[in-house]
Formats: C-alpha cells, sequence, structure tokens
C-alpha cells in the first residue's frame, strides 16, 4: 500500500542495460505516473543527425542541430511493443533509435555540453508537473537534484550485455555477444568520464545491484522504496 509519504519524482540512473527502462516502466505504471526515458533524446538527437549526414565529430554542428529540432516523447502510438513513441518534429524515429549505429555514437554525442544543456532544459520541463520517473544517466546528480526518491540502478558489464544481447535475439536482430560486451564497456568508459555530468550515483541515491535478480525482484525492491519514501 502507498502511504502519504509517496514520492512524487523518481529518477533512476545507471549504466546502460541496468534494468532502468523495464524498472521505471513498471514502477511508473504502477504509481500512474508518466515515464520520461532520456536516453532516448539523446539517441534522437545521434540519429537525425546520422540521417542527414552531419558529421558527428563536428560538434557544433551537432549541438546547432540538438538546439533546432522538436523532440516529443508520447504515450505508446503503436501497439508493436514500444514502451513510448518518439516524435522528431513529428516524424516517428521510435525504432530507428534502438539501430546499433545509433549505440555507437550517442555517447560522443551526449559528451557535448551544448548538446546536453538543450536536453536538459527539454527534462526539466517534462518533468516540471511533478507524478514521473525519470530515467537516465545524471537525472539525480544535475537534471532534478531534488527528486525526491533517487535510486541508482547496476549490473555487471557481462549481465548488461547478456541482456541487449536477448532483448536483440528476441527481436530477430542480428546479435553478437562479445561486440555487444565491447560496446558496452567503451559506453561505460565514455559515459562516466565525460567531464560534464558524467554517470555516477548522485550522493544521496540508493544503489540497487540488479546482478541475479529477476526484474520482478527489482521493481519489488523499487517499489518498497518508493512506499517507504525512503531515500
Ligand atoms: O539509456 P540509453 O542507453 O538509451 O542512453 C543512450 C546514451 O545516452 C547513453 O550511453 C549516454 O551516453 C546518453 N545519456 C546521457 N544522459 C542521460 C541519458 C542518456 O548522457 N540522462
Amino acid at each position: 500500500m502507498l502511504n502519504n509519504h509517496r514520492s512524487d519524482i523518481i529518477t533512476i540512473d545507471g549504466p546502460a542495460a541496468a534494468g532502468k527502462s523495464t524498472i521505471g516502466e513498471a514502477v511508473a505504471e504502477r504509481l500512474g505516473y508518466r515515464y520520461l526515458d532520456t536516453g532516448a533524446m539523446y539517441r534522437a538527437v545521434t540519429w537525425i543527425a546520422l540521417e542527414r549526414g552531419i558529421n558527428i565529430r563536428d560538434e557544433a554542428a551537432v549541438t546547432a542541430l540538438a538546439g533546432e529540432i522538436k523532440i516529443d516523447i508520447t504515450a505508446p502510438t503503436n501497439d508493436d511493443g514500444r514502451q513510448y513513441t518518439v516524435l522528431v518534429d513529428d516524424e516517428d524515429v521510435t525504432w530507428a533509435l534502438r539501430r546499433p549505429e545509433v549505440d555507437a555514437d550517442v555517447s560522443a554525442v551526449s559528451a557535448y555540453p551544448g548538446v546536453r544543456t538543450a536536453m536538459v532544459a527539454q527534462q526539466r520541463r517534462i518533468a516540471g508537473g511533478g507524478e514521473a520517473v525519470v530515467v537516465g544517466r545524471d537525472i539525480g546528480t544535475v537534471v532534478l537534484p531534488d527528486a525526491d526518491l533517487k535510486i541508482y540502478l547496476d549490473a555487471s558489464a557481462e549481465e548488461r550485455s547478456r541482456r541487449r544481447y536477448e532483448e536483440r535475439r528476441d527481436r530477430d536482430e542480428d546479435a553478437d555477444y562479445a561486440a555487444i560486451l565491447r560496446d558496452m564497456r567503451r559506453r561505460d568508459r565514455l559515459d562516466s568520464s565525460r567531464v560534464m555530468a558524467p554517470l555516477r550515483p548522485a550522493d544521496d541515491a540508493t544503489i540497487v545491484d540488479t546482478d541475479g535478480l529477476s526484474a520482478t525482484e527489482a521493481i519489488d525492491a523499487v517499489m518498497e522504496m518508493v512506499c517507504r519514501g525512503a531515500n
């Protein structure tokens, strides 16, 4: 049972495939809160840059693009297994965001300070109404430091790669475990070492290690914290 201490804004940060989206979506659904996956916004900038032939190393061009495009994240508009729909200037880019070429370039794009400034402003606006579960890398540290409840989900690179591998196999896509693990380690390194808003737990975050936990166990653990009004 929820009590009066129920948290209004819940942040979930952590590395790729730590379970943030599965757990974030389930917790949002149980609470009747909105679910915002901020990684989708960095992925959208990356995908549009690739689609328009912009050189990803051209910081000025990518930053200008991030300031120009309008990204909307809405409830799913299609019953094809998506968690939400991502529109960029009204074009549905939801599935394109999961392509390997986006995985390969998104950490470089998200390290550009101007891109982050543009995205953080949009994230704060969207979360402004409260009753939201916001998922990303820097939500508890930078985007919403006053959030009521901050969770940092973690798991080993091997476990996270295995999950990504199975997700891709389930969608009948090509999947190479060794390549996924290599990319995972590379992204961890880039996300943790960038100067602006590096991946790290907020001082007041509760760390949940999901190695060896089923999705249901991890969701229950987070729900218990929500109901206790923990941090
Ligand atoms: O969570 P997801 O894997 O979709 O995020 C894609 C990338 O976006 C991350 O590897 C990271 O570089 C970047 N990101 C970020 N800050 C966030 C969310 C994602 O830098 N709040």
